[in-house]
């Protein structure tokens, strides 16, 4: 069992199973998780609270496995950068350090590849390989903070990937950095971002109601990309299995418990396909009555050039359309396209040709 993987009140669990006592085990669990998380030292035996008690660091080491994954590589445009973690089974994860004015977010993959076939993505491109497990979500995270000793406050789940196709995983990710004694990423500094996916926005919902003192202000943002079913379908054929409206009905329920608060939402603007004056127009409508707030992205291209990005005069237009129409927005600038790290540009076609062998390992 991988520790990176163990929210803290599994790892007490844990802890009680190596005492052999129920009841027993929460302080030493509770040492091993803040060190671990704040200090990045992984070797038990070298914690002052073990030293009373070496046996049990013992143990613990044979039990449960304390290590990082390696990097496999780093690719840098400018102030931006991807690096690559080595798996255990030889695939990668991809990750991207992106510098905001006052600290560093961390866009992280939730999965090796992408079931979802956004047209306009490189990821989409690679195909599904396989979900990452909490532990290796949670080890970006730490490879940026304790290895690459970046200051990373915030995180993205918009990597490779559908996080909310990987909810599981993804959810004891989140109570693993978020949680005070450790990486303490407070979750309003996290945010899920997802192809629309309407149970799982919902089911996220629910924890965000039930559990607000965990899940209080967790950020969703859904990439919407387009204004009607018409021209999503046609770029993003999950809306086949989850139209706007269903989409919108599973937004409206999403709470909202303070001003700060809102759903973001991301729109590729792609021209000639979604980046007209009407488009805009049909937009707002779509947002009206929810409090969202939209991310345009111009297009990054990916290796085939599919699609075109609009130029800066039509990403304005459509901006102040939105804008007088009363919607909150803005324009997201473009960051690691010369390293294929910016949105929608992760993925590695290579990986992605040899899933069928490796998913067998
Ligand atoms: N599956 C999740 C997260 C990964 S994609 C999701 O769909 O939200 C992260 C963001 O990048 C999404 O908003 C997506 O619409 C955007 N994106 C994908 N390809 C892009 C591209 N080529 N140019 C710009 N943005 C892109």
């Amino acid at each position: 069992m991988d520790i990176l993987g163990l929210p803290r009140d599994v790892l007490r669990r844990e802890f009680a199973a190596l005492h052999n006592r129920p009841g027993k085990g929460a302080y030493h669990a509770d040492a091993v998780f803040q060190t671990l998380y704040r200090k990045g030292i992984f070797d038990p035996e070298t914690m002052e609270e073990f030293t009373d008690n070496p046996a049990l660091a013992q143990t613990a080491k044979q039990h449960l496995r304390f290590n990082l994954p390696t990097l496999a590589g780093k690719k840098i445009d400018g102030d931006t950068y991807k690096f690559l973690l080595k798996l255990d089974d030889g695939l990668e994860s991809e990750s991207v350090v992106i510098p905001m004015r006052k600290y560093k977010t961390l866009c992280v993959s939730s999965q090796v590849g992408c079931k979802m076939g956004c047209r306009f993505c490189e990821t989409a491109r690679m195909g599904f390989v396989r979900h990452l497990t909490a532990s290796e979500i949670v080890a970006q995270v730490m490879v940026a903070r304790h290895v690459l000793g970046e200051p990373v406050e915030n995180i993205v789940f918009m990597g490779m990937g559908e996080p909310l196709d990987n909810f599981d995983h993804v959810v004891n990710a989140i109570r693993i950095l978020s949680d005070g004694s450790g990486l303490a990423i407070p979750s309003r500094s996290i945010t899920v971002s997802t192809v629309g996916h309407v149970p799982a926005i919902l089911k996220l919902a629910e924890l965000r109601r039930n559990e607000p003192h965990e899940w209080g202000r967790l950020r969703l943002a859904v990439s919407l990309n387009a204004p009607d079913d018409e021209i999503r379908e046609a770029i993003m054929p999950v809306n086949g299995q989850w139209s706007m409206a269903e989409l919108k009905d599973a937004l409206q329920q999403w709470p909202l418990t303070h001003p700060d608060d809102f759903i973001f939402t991301e729109y590729v603007l792609l021209h000639g396909i979604n980046d007209g004056p009407e488009h805009a127009h049909m937009l707002a409508d779509y947002l009206r009555g929810l409090n969202a707030c939209v991310n345009l992205i111009p297009y990054n291209p990916g290796l085939d050039g599919t699609y075109a990005r609009p130029n800066s005069d039509q990403v304005k237009t459509f901006f102040h359309i939105l804008q007088d129409a009363g919607q909150r927005c803005r324009i997201r600038g473009t960051k690691g396209d010369n390293a294929m790290a910016a949105c929608g540009q992760l993925g590695n076609r290579t990986l992605g040709r040899k899933r069928p062998a490796l998913e067998t390992v």
